[in-house]
């Protein structure tokens, strides 16, 4: 079973349950959270007690916590890849987390220019790890013409604009 969820869900009773049930279970359960600093408009630091909010967890026995850059795509990928091979195990669930930046508004009721300054805003976007993706895709053996055609399909699928590369 997978779960994705931000990381200041992990300050929530229900997800506490959730995660404290699939480690007496030794449930096999990724929980891949994603931490972007905040909870909506909340930092995360004014609503948790461990600046990394997966260390609340760490006395779970059978919980195998991961850490990882996810503003890198290996490193992602190697947390992911551990991960599974930890519930195939048997022994428990793991919980990915991994360390992200917010690029924008938590969502379109929400205006992060409110609580956020220009320069947060500006050093988050300067993070996007999609530019990097793109540039790993094509070290990787995706064409030009390969790439373009996912992101023309991407945008045709989603109605939103190719952004943060430079592309038309
Ligand atoms: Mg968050």
């Amino acid at each position: 079973m997978f779960c994705s969820q931000g990381e200041s869900s992990l300050s929530e009773g229900y997800c506490f349950e959730s995660i404290n049930g699939a480690d007496r279970e030794q449930l096999p359960v990724v929980f891949v959270v994603q931490d972007n600093g905040y909870g909506i408009s909340v930092p995360k630091r004014d609503q948790s007690a461990n600046e990394h909010i997966c260390d609340n967890f760490s006395g779970f026995p059978n919980l195998r916590i991961i850490k990882c850059n996810g503003l890198d795509f290996p490193d992602s990928m190697r947390a992911v890849e551990e991960a599974l091979a930890y519930v195939r195990t048997g022994k428990g669930p793991s919980m990915v987390y991994a360390t992200c930046v917010r690029i924008g508004s938590h969502s379109n009721s929400d205006r992060h220019e409110l609580y956020r300054d220009e320069a947060e805003r500006a050093e988050a976007k300067a993070k996007d790890p999609l530019p990097r993706f793109r540039e790993y895709c094509l070290d990787h053996g995706l064409s030009e013409d390969e790439l373009q055609a996912i992101e023309i399909d991407n945008q045709a699928r989603t109605g939103r604009p190719r952004e943060g590369h430079g592309r038309p």
